[in-house]
């Protein structure tokens, strides 16, 4: 019932200062966000990594429309991209882009802007030996991240797309994705979305993740199962062996800070499970979609509050 709210007070500027301006927040942020630095970004892929898991960073940011603060976020990725092959550890790390942090929204030119920085985003983790994963954002930019995702992979053909399976379009992409080489994360999808283009009801969505999974197990590529959901690990664990795949030819991945225990005992098991890391100043947005996402984590952050 707060999703909606909470998802369009995730694009309110007015409630951001509101809560960015509490000095309560921080610790709840924490629970989420591994830090602001990208040395904290390193420490903690480190400490991920003695954990026998993988990692995916993101550096916090997304709706830009400010081309400086675009190239600003390419910086960014460079940087932290070197400082992660430096310490030895892009066999364990690659990153996550949002097209929206590296221009897609800007008035002139935005997809073209988003596709240069991106590709300047892929030579920098190629040159320290990892991938790159775009992220996928609101109905709205389906097409045009997909198109981007495409024109990457001419020349970087591991880069990885997110598809959200509360979209109705999303069984038919994951039939044209499902292809050799082709590194596809499956999401429930975390925006709040009309009927129109999505799947309203909790029990579809997941029906649609199912559908979306078989697609991806049974296809030629490189299924990416991205979910906290039990039902959906286990559905994908009994796909994977239907289909006759060996733990190396997918993985699982779950947010930093959601069932850790999960995540370790994944792993432990035998499978590759990959944790997505978020650090940065701008966590806003990702933090209210995890607050939308389960009214637990809303509950933790509003205890928090009550009881400071
Ligand atoms: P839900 O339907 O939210 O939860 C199902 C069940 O999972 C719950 O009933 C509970 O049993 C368990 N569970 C869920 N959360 C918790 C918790 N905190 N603690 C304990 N149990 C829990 N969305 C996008 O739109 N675009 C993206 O690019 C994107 N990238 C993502 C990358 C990764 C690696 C992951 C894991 C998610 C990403 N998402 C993205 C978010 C995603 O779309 C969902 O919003 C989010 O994962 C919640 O859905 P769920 O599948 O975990 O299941």
């Amino acid at each position: 019932m707060l999703r909606t709210p909470l998802l369009a007070a995730a694009r309110s500027t007015g409630v951001r200062k509101l809560v960015e301006a509490n000095p309560l927040t921080a610790a709840v942020v924490d629970r989420f966000v591994a830090g602001t630095t990208p040395e904290d970004a390193v420490s903690a892929t480190r400490s991920l990594r003695d954990q026998g898991l993988h990692v995916t960073l993101d550096h916090l940011g997304e709706d830009t429309l400010d081309s400086a603060q675009a190239a600003g976020t390419v910086r960014a990725y460079q940087r932290m991209l070197a400082e992660l092959a430096e310490a030895g550890l892009a066999d364990r790390a690659e990153v996550s882009v949002k097209l929206s942090a590296v221009g897609q929204f800007l008035p002139t030119d935005g997809e073209k802007i988003a596709l240069d920085n991106a590709r300047l985003i892929c030579e920098a983790a190629a040159a320290a030996g990892t991938t790159v994963t775009l992220d996928m954002e609101d109905h709205t930019t389906t097409d045009s991240t997909l198109g981007i995702l495409a024109d990457l992979r001419v020349d970087f053909p591991w880069v990885g797309a997110v598809l959200q399976a509360y979209l109705h379009r999303t069984e038919g992409d994951c039939r044209d994705l499902a292809t050799a080489g082709s590194r596809v994360r499956l999401c429930k999808g975390a925006y709040a979305e009309p009927a129109s283009v999505a799947f309203q009801d909790k029990q579809e969505v997941d029906r649609s993740y199912v559908r979306c999974l078989k697609v991806l197990m049974n296809g030629e590529g490189y299924p990416m199962v991205a979910t906290h959901d039990p039902r959906m690990v286990a559905i994908a664990g009994d796909l994977a062996a239907r289909a006759r795949r060996s733990p190396e030819t997918f993985e699982y991945q779950m947010l930093y800070g959601i069932r850790p225990e999960e995540q370790r005992r994944l792993a432990a098991d035998g499978n590759k499970l990959r944790v997505y890391v978020a650090y940065g100043d701008e966590w806003y947005g990702y933090f209210m979609r995890r607050l939308a996402e389960r009214p637990a984590n809303l509950a933790f952050f509003l205890r928090s509050l009550v009881s400071s």
